[in-house]
């Protein structure tokens, strides 16, 4: 293990009765690192955090924890001791306890006399400094966020793990409060790992993304690879919607009813591509063979269905300026950017392996 490493997952399998939650997963993250945990509901995202905070003993596997194991065979070290700070999707404050007192019981035993002053400098870390003698319940959600954040700081932890951390937030505020939250984790230097199942946020905010599906992890990339050069199909179609469309590879391009696109990898002949919604854009034409089926308004863009002449569907992502109208012909201008070739299922690949 290299020293910049914070943690390392082995081959961890975790079962309830029948249900493999964990099958095998492998991980290296980083130090500093800030990792998400991407997949859709019951894929095993809540089961792998507990088993690194150490809540869940693994079935099978290793766990390290910068140069210290922390389970496998025969070794076990408590929640207590692995210097892990989880932060819960309901945020678990002790609503008796003002916001400082909350804060100052996750202090480390050796801090608790100067605790008042850490617990005030983590608070006005997250800028809630102000809100000191309140209770949680006087708090709103975004709040008990940042207090939650600070009580896990006080833990002192080498890694900080947060499940589902900005779901209970509504969708006005959500934005705003991740990006600040996630600026002000980002200065401590720690490493991170949060789980979520909203792809934009994950591609938005983390420096990798591990892409879990039915208790494996199938890939870990930075968002822009994995957005762009999905491993397998269940990937690919996790990361948000694309055309799938048949062509002909031209070796560094290729044709398809929706125009011509470079090719992230050379291809002749038949071939089956991605083609993502915003390379496609589309003018108003009179003679244009294309005709808006419908169009999904969404402020600063704009969701287009079209019909192509052979009958089928496509859509299209644009900004909303210069919109084109429902039922308006249209012709397609292909945007600069890369169509990928669809790659093979993973479902497939495994059965092939076997
Ligand atoms: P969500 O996004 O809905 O929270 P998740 O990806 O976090 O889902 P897990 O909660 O880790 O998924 O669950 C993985 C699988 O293990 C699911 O099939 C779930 O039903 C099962 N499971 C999790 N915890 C338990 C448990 N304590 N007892 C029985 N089955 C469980």
């Amino acid at each position: 293990m290299t020293a910049s490493t914070a943690l390392r997952l082995d081959g961890i399998s975790r079962g309830f009765g029948d249900v493999a939650a964990l099958a095998g997963v492998s991980l290296t993250v980083q130090s500093g690192e800030l990792l998400a945990i991407l997949g859709p509901s019951g894929c095993g995202k809540t089961t792998l955090l507990n088993v690194i905070a150490g809540h869940l003993r693994p079935d099978a596997g290793r766990i390290a924890i910068g140069d210290r194991v922390v389970a496998d065979d025969g070794v076990w070290v408590a929640p207590q001791d692995r210097r892990v700070a989880m932060v819960f999707q309901d945020y678990a404050l002790f609503p008796h306890l003002t916001v400082a007192e909350n804060v100052a019981f996750a202090l480390p035993r050796s801090q608790r006399k100067t605790g008042d002053a850490r617990s005030r400098e983590l608070l006005a870390l997250l800028d809630v400094e102000d809100l000191a003698d309140r209770r949680p319940t006087e708090l709103s959600g975004g709040q008990q966020q940042r207090v939650a954040l600070a009580r896990a700081l006080a833990q002192d932890p080498e890694l900080v793990l947060l499940d589902e951390p900005f779901s209970s937030l509504d969708q006005g505020t959500r934005d705003e409060v991740r990006t600040e939250l996630i600026g002000r984790l980002r200065q401590t230097g720690l490493t991170c790992i949060f789980v979520t199942h909203d792809q934009e946020e994950a591609l938005s905010i983390a420096d990798r993304v591990a892409v879990m599906h039915e208790g494996r992890i199938l890939q870990v990339d930075a968002p822009e690879v994995l957005y762009r050069k999905p491993f397998c199909s269940e990937v690919a179609n996790f990361l948000g919607r694309a055309n799938v469309l048949d062509g002909i590879g031209r070796g560094e391009t290729v044709d398809t009813p929706l125009g011509s696109y470079a090719l992230l990898s050379q291809a002749s002949g038949p071939v089956r591509v991605y083609v993502r919604p915003e390379l496609v854009g589309v003018a108003g034409d009179e003679t244009g063979d294309v005709v808006v089926e419908a169009r999904d308004f969404r402020g600063h863009d704009v969701l287009y269905t079209l019909r192509l002449p052979d009958g089928s569907v496509a859509i299209a992502h644009r900004p909303s300026v210069n919109m084109v109208e429902v039922g308006q012909r249209v012709r397609i201008e292909p945007q600069p950017g890369h169509a990928a070739l669809v790659p093979v299922a993973w479902s497939d690949r495994a059965a092939a392996a076997r």
